[in-house]
């Protein structure tokens, strides 16, 4: 198995996760285009990558819930490039309250940066990938994609949202050599769960130390934080796997926080 000179797109790929993923694939020889909301941080992230080798990284602006900016971000690698092989839709953000007071416009906000940014860049990349008769793509879940918990209604209801997503583009993309699969995380120490630690803590009521040991990591076999290395050696596993037998599946790397 290898991604040498295989063209990837990891969407939030400027932090955290997709960072992680970008740099596992580069480390292997492939081709990867750096998406972010940001142009200066994807550049930043991508001229990291390509001085590392022996692949190399390229940046691309876009806001994966805007549909022009993701259609030209993806004529762009095209035009740049050629071809279209692995996209990991990773971008993702959390927000956090009780379900009576979470504001519509958080839900939706959320909402929108997880599912149609997952729906519209696979939108725009399949064509390409049909023509080529081949391509993977990646769904960043979480565990949250099988389990639930307090203050998460929206982020929980995304991530099971995404295993729908990847179970019918790995029919509908079956018979053009596409495969599609769920990546399912526990807890990662990322901004997006720093993040969460104080406002957790605030709207349970408890400490930060009690966030971290029985909320985050209460329920894995060894209260040990999942890493981006390990996520992202996942996310290389299922890009560079070679036939369909490896699609429609979700993987959990949680420390056996979610068992199945
Ligand atoms: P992060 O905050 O470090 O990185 C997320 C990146 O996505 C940022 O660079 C951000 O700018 C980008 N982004 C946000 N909205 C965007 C948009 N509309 N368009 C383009 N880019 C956008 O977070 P992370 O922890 O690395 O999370 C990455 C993914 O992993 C998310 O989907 C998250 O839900 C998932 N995940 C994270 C954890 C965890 O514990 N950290 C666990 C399970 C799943």
């Amino acid at each position: 198995m290898t991604l040498k000179d295989k063209v990837c797109i990891v969407t939030g790929a400027a932090s955290g996760i997709g960072h992680g993923i970008a740099k596992r694939y580069v480390a292997d020889g492939a081709k990867v285009v750096i998406v972010d909301l940001k142009l200066d941080a994807a550049q930043k992230a991508a001229d990291e990558l390509t001085a590392q080798g022996p692949g190399r990284a390229m940046a691309v602006q876009m806001d994966v819930t805007d549909e022009a900016q993701v259609n030209a971000g993806i004529d762009k690698v095209v035009k740049e490039w050629g071809r279209i092989d692995v996209l990991v839709s990773n971008a993702g953000v959390q927000i956090v309250h009780p379900m009576e007071k979470f504001p519509f416009s958080d839900w939706k906000k959320l909402l929108s940066i997880h599912l149609d940014g997952a729906f519209l860049t696979t939108k725009a990349c399949l064509p390409h990938m049909y023509k080529a008769g081949s391509g993977t793509i990646i769904f960043m879940g979480s565990v949250h994609s099988k389990e639930a918990s307090p203050l998460k209604s929206a982020y929980v209801t995304a991530k099971h949202g995404l295993l729908g997503l990847a179970r019918v583009l790995s029919k509908e993309g079956a018979a053009h050599g596409v495969r599609a699969n769920v990546i399912c995380p526990g807890f990662v120490k990322t901004p997006l769960v720093e993040k969460q630690i104080p406002e957790q803590a605030r709207d349970l009521g408890i400490s930060e130390e009690e966030v971290v040991n029985h909320v985050m990591l209460g329920d894995t076999v060894d209260q040990q934080f999942t890493t981006i290395e390990d996520v992202a050696e996942v996310a290389y596993l299922f890009a560079a796997f070679p036939t369909n037998a490896l699609t429609g599946q979700s993987l959990v790397v949680s420390h056996g926080w979610y068992m199945n």
